[in-house]
């Protein structure tokens, strides 16, 4: 699943203003489209249904660290029932 990039903007502005990275204290934040999920340790493949956070990630430009946010939580995706 993919957010699309005026959805993005908006969530970084908001949310994340005038952040730097906490390693390089650069402000070159950049969000990913896609949506990654996280699957509950030890459950089999086949039942990963069960429990999935869906992640986005914000990477910074210059060093590359990575971090993730719920997606959820976030307001970008709605959560399935
Ligand atoms: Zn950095």
């Amino acid at each position: 699943m993919y957010i699309n990039a005026e959805k993005a903007g908006k969530y970084l502005e908001e949310k994340w203003g005038a952040a730097t990275c906490p390693m390089c204290k650069c402000d070159k934040l950049v969000l990913s489209l896609p949506v990654y999920e996280i699957n509950e340790y030890g459950v089999p493949a086949e039942a990963h249904r069960t429990a999935v956070m869906p992640l986005i990630a914000v990477m910074c430009d210059n060093c590359g660290l990575v971090l993730h946010v719920n997606a959820i939580a976030a307001g970008i995706v709605n959560e399935e029932k």
